[in-house]
């Protein structure tokens, strides 16, 4: 069975210091709580500062994005070397970055496939837009982001990889999906990695994101497709936060 798996993104907020002081929040308001694998990603500049607050607790870091290559002259990036030991996870390919900052499904399988070589995991996120959702044409662009995005990601490593169900439209809004709906994309989702994976899409863990928060995590994640939630709003404030991940413990 997949253990659920809830990510909190916390997007361009916090300073160092309050990032410090929400994760031993986050760690005293969890501690004990079991069958369930929680992240949280604060900005890079405060990876290292929260840190050591976390040793020895189930709270795992990750970062919010990060460079392909190794190195060398890519002014204002983050390489994937530079977190190896500090973080676990990367999402990668958030609506935001791919919106705001232009990456392409080519861009996110490249930085997919550099954060399994580093040995860390990555949490590929992929939805469609409100127009694209009226048009109909969520199935054919989930289809489309799930394909091009794990091109060359081998039946060996494809269980290391989280893919996040976000649609666009209910990110930030308060809007989210009903659960029937996120079941059914993410059950559509499963299916497209069945067709490349064979029966390994049953250990890909696959999350729902957009506007989950404490009153509609628990019917969310009843159902059998989503595996958790990638959380943005809602994980920067410890009682919600802590309410959802209580909401996915199995
Ligand atoms: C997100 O940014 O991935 C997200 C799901 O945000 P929110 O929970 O605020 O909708």
């Amino acid at each position: 069975m997949r253990t659920p798996f809830i990510a909190g993104n916390w997007k361009m907020n916090k300073t160092v210091s309050e990032a410090v002081a929400l994760v031993d929040e986050l760690k005293a308001a969890l501690s004990g709580v079991s069958g369930v694998d929680i992240a949280v990603c604060p900005a890079y500049v405060a990876l290292t500062s929260v840190k050591p607050g976390l040793a020895g607790s189930q709270i795992k870091l990750g970062a919010q994005n990060a460079y392909y290559e190794p190195k060398g002259a890519f002014t204002g990036e983050v390489a994937i070397s530079m977190l190896t030991g500090i973080v676990d996870y990367i999402i990668i390919g958030h609506s935001e970055r791919r919106q705001i900052f232009g990456e392409t499904d080519a861009l996110v399988n490249k930085k997919v496939l550099a954060v399994i070589a580093a040995g860390l995991q990555p949490i590929m996120c992929i939805g469609e837009t409100l127009a694209e959702n009226e048009a109909g044409q969520t199935e054919a662009v989930l289809e489309r982001q799930t394909r091009d995005g794990l091109v060359n990601v081998s039946t060996a490593d494809i269980a290391k990889v989280t893919v996040a169900y976000e649609p666009i439209w209910a990110i930030g809004t308060g809007r989210a999906a009903t659960a029937e709906d996120a079941q059914n994309r993410c059950a559509f989702v499963r299916a497209q990695l069945r067709l490349k994976y064979g029966d390994l899409a049953d250990q890909v863990r696959i999350q729902y994101g957009g506007s989950v928060t404490a009153a509609n995590a628990q019917e969310l994640l009843g159902k059998p497709d989503i595996d958790g939630a990638l959380v943005g709003g809602a994980s920067l404030k410890v009682g919600d936060f802590s309410a959802i991940v209580k909401a996915a413990a199995r």
